[in-house]
């Protein structure tokens, strides 16, 4: 067992470290740095996006041929760490949600037109992209096969009516992913299609207000109404909507985790600076012992998540599917960001409730991971299915040299 990281993922980590230090968090502290969503500037964005570029610093998790650096996920999980010790990081280095999944997927299984003309224009940042699966009620969340969005097929074309929920970036995206159903069969009855934003048929109903920071183009609730998507835009051919979902969300949630730890870092960084220098009751509350135990718990914490996170990137490296290990990242790091985020609020007192740090920020950013991508009990209900099916081989060790499960 090796715990090492190539060097050259280690190079990444500390040009990716020094950058976010130098230009992205002096950024932070300025109210003109966001926009009236909580978010970065635009402007700024696009003057730190071309420093990033400029640096070598872009789209580190594609292949070179993408236009990235072919890092893999365990190079991506030591340099995604350090691009969000800064609130602003990921998006930065467009590593962020949702277009960091939608590249890693269109990458993954888009044939060579789809990715000339779905995957270039934001690998490139002159387009953002959204991914749309979650429907409001009766229709599919948690579990997919109660999906309702109809792509019914006239001709070379599919017919999409139905509604769409929470899709992160909707009003400020040029293309989306659609996932729709296609037919009842339960298991190939989904399909991922293509739109781009300017096709007639479907609409934005609303921007959903939420209580934290919000991605560039918000979330959005959106009707369908008669979009008519080509058959060329279908991904990786009908009926083939969860296989694109499982390729999409199961790498995708492993890069939130990533990030979050980041996020989970940079809470403790700030809360051991204050601890260090605030006096009360004549000793250093850095001093005592109630504030170190709840340090050092959240070290351990965030290092059970790195090794969580690390063990499902290799896995995902060598070919597999992860999904056991992806799941327990997921549970694990969303719980642990929430905590950092509220540990270190108390022990910041008053300044950790306020805007003088980016405590307030995480903290209400941090509530969505539990939810997001998979709430925590259907990652633990799928964990339980693979107990039921594995008994104590749940645990078992690889064998060196051994193929994967
Ligand atoms: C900020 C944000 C951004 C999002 N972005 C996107 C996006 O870009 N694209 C997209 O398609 N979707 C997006 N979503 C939707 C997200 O993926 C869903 O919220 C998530 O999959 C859960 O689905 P749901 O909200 O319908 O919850 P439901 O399925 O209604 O479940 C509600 C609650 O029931 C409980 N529950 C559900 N199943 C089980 C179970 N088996 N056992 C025990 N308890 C259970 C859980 O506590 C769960 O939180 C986003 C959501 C948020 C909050």
């Amino acid at each position: 067992m090796n715990f090492d990281i190539p060097a050259r993922a280690e190079d990444y980590r500390a040009r990716v470290a020094d950058f976010v230090a130098r230009e992205i968090l002096p950024c932070e502290a300025d109210k003109a740095s966001y926009d009236e969503h909580g978010n970065i500037a635009l402007p700024l964005l696009e003057t730190l996006r071309a420093k990033a570029r400029a640096a070598g610093l872009w789209c580190l998790q594609l292949k070179p041929e993408t236009g990235g650096a072919g890092l893999g996920k365990m190079g991506m999980a030591v340099c995604y760490e350090e691009m969000n010790r800064s609130i602003f990081g990921p998006v930065v280095f467009n590593s962020a949600a949702p277009d960091d999944g939608n590249m890693m997927v269109l990458e993954a299984l888009g044939t060579p037109e789809q990715k000339e003309k779905w995957l270039k224009p934001i690998v490139e940042g002159k387009v953002r992209s959204a991914f749309a699966m979650t429907e409001p009620h009766p229709g599919g969340g948690s579990d997919p096969s109660m999906m309702m969005t109809r792509a019914e097929k006239r001709g070379d074309k599919y017919v999409i009516t139905g509604r769409k929920w929470f899709i992160t970036g909707a009003e400020d995206a040029s293309q989306f992913i659609l996932i729709a159903r296609t037919s009842d069969d339960p298991k190939h009855g989904l399909s991922a299609l293509m739109f781009h934003k300017d096709q007639p048929g479907w609409s934005i109903k609303r921007r959903i207000e939420i209580m934290g920071p919000e991605e560039h183009g918000g979330h959005c609730e959106i009707e369908f109404d008669g979009l008519e998507i080509p058959a060329e835009n279908l991904l990786a051919g009908e009926g083939k909507g969860m296989k694109v979902t499982q390729v999409r969300l199961g790498p995708a949630r492993l890069t939130h985790c990533m990030r979050w730890l980041g996020l989970s870092k940079r809470c403790v960084e700030i809360a051991r600076a204050y601890a260090a220098e605030r006096y009360g009751f004549g000793i250093r509350l850095a001093d005592r012992e109630s504030i170190q135990l709840k340090l050092g718990d959240l070290a351990m914490r965030i290092e059970i998540g790195r090794m969580l996170v690390m063990r499902a990137a290799w896995e995902l490296d060598r070919g597999g599917f992860a999904r056991k290990e992806v799941s327990m990242a997921k549970v694990q790091v969303a719980n642990v960001l929430h905590d950092a985020a509220d540990v270190a609020i108390q022990i910041n007192g008053a300044r950790g409730y306020s805007r003088d740090t980016v405590l307030e920020w995480i903290y209400r950013y941090a509530r969505q991971a539990r939810l997001v991508d998979g709430a925590d009990e259907v990652h633990k209900m799928v964990l339980n299915r693979f107990l039921n099916e594995e008994g104590s081989d749940f645990w078992r060790w690889n064998v060196e040299g051994e193929a994967k499960v």
